[in-house]
């Protein structure tokens, strides 16, 4: 799960992290109203859950409360693409209001998890700011990472506070900062804390940007953050899964894929790429399913206006392929089909699955994975 800027920030100023003074709004009114309390000029930024708004228009600065009225006006149920948000972009909801600061120098700092150690790594370069991904790219000698294990150590801070040319003064807020949001990041569950900039203002480190990811598989820990969440960034079809008990996650594809189990539906990914097709969707309707569940998530997958195929992949080990091809069949009275469906079903009953499948008509059926998948591909027009 992810949360706002703003929301983020009142975290950080929690963990001891200087933040500049900040006020939302959810209306031009409210943007103007808030920029008196910011003379010397303010900054008005998109709230989102994605990066790279500054380069998408999504960060103005502004020297009156008629410029933050307008800039608010332009930005606030609008969307935004950025290059984070994928083309569809996300709606703006609310605009951070924050004081406008002079800033000497923009770092890069974060903490997140190195999936392959298993562990927290810090992340940290000299160069942060809206290049970042460029400096990743093209020098990657000016980014350091520090796994700090179980206690952080003075000489990984010093490394990276060498690194990122600071005084000594600075390293020690530095080393304070670290601690307090690794602290943090355990005892929260969080899986990325991100700021860039962390910004040299008047001598002192200051969060001029912040994201957050939470673990949602922990959120049932965590009340507090589970109340952060804003269902406006998510996915309409995304939000429609998780009411009915689905593992839904959209892709960029066009193929639709309903399988059952996260390890086959992750084969079924793979299978789909390995043959040149691209999937629109992940999604995992669990391993003991019921026809209710099929007619649900068939039903999701058809509102989907990208989609060129339909690819059902069933294992039946405790589901009966049987009571899925009468999920299947249910969905196909009610929403019809506009696009062809594939059909891979085995294991439990699965010749009286085919058999119910056979008599609908209208559906390819296959016991072969690598046929159906295929096949799959072909329906929504071919490899590429
Ligand atoms: P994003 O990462 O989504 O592009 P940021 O919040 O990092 O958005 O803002 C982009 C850039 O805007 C920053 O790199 C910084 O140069 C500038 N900026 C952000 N906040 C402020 C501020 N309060 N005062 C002055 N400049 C700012
Ligand atoms: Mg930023």
């Amino acid at each position: 799960m992810k949360v706002h800027e703003y929301q983020a920030k009142e975290i950080l100023q929690k963990c001891g992290i200087a933040i500049p003074e900040q006020i939302v709004a959810f209306s031009p009114a409210e943007a103007r109203a808030a920029a008196d309390h910011f003379p010397n000029g303010c900054v008005v930024k998109a709230q989102v859950h994605s990066g790279g708004r500054g380069k998408a228009g999504g960060v103005v600065i502004c020297s009156s409360p008629e410029e933050a009225e307008r800039a608010a006006d332009a930005l606030i149920g609008r969307k935004l693409v950025t290059r984070q948000s994928g083309p569809e972009g996300l709606v703006v909801p609310a605009v951070l209001l924050t004081e406008k600061v002079d800033i000497d120098r923009e770092l890069y700092l974060a903490l997140a998890i190195d999936t392959v150690r298993a562990e927290v790594v810090i992340i940290a370069s000299p160069n942060g700011g809206m290049e970042i991904e460029e400096v990743a790219a093209k020098h990657p000698e000016q980014i350091v990472q520090i796994h700090p294990g179980r206690s952080l150590a003075g000489a990984d801070v010093r490394v990276l506070a060498d690194k990122c040319g600071l005084d000594e003064t600075q390293r020690v807020k530095l080393r304070d900062i670290l601690s307090a949001l690794l602290d943090y990041m355990r005892e929260k569950d969080a899986t990325l804390i991100e700021i860039n900039p962390l910004g040299i203002v008047r001598g002192q480190l200051m969060a001029l940007d912040a994201r957050m990811t939470f673990d949602e598989n922990a959120l049932f820990r965590h009340p507090e953050l589970k109340e952060l969440e804003d269902l406006t960034q998510i996915d309409p079809l995304e939000r429609r899964a998780r009411e009915i008990g689905l593992e839904y996650v959209r892709l960029d594809g066009d193929i639709a894929c309903l399988v059952n189990g996260a390890g086959l539906a992750m084969a079924t990914m793979d299978l789909i790429h390995g043959y040149g097709g691209k999937p629109a969707n992940f999604l995992d309707v669990g391993g003991g399913t019921s026809a209710e569940k099929i007619t649900a998530a068939f039903e999701l997958l058809m509102d989907d206006p990208r989609i060129k195929s339909i690819f059902v992949n069933i294992f039946g080990g405790i589901v009966r392929c049987d009571l899925v091809a009468e999920g299947l069949v249910q969905a196909l009275r009610k929403t019809g089909l506009s696009v062809p469906l594939v059909v891979r079903l085995r294991g439990t009953c699965e010749a009286e699955g085919r058999a119910i499948l056979d008599r609908a008509g209208l559906v390819r059926v296959t016991e072969d994975l690598t046929e159906a998948a295929r096949m799959a591909i072909s329906c929504a027009g071919g490899s590429r």
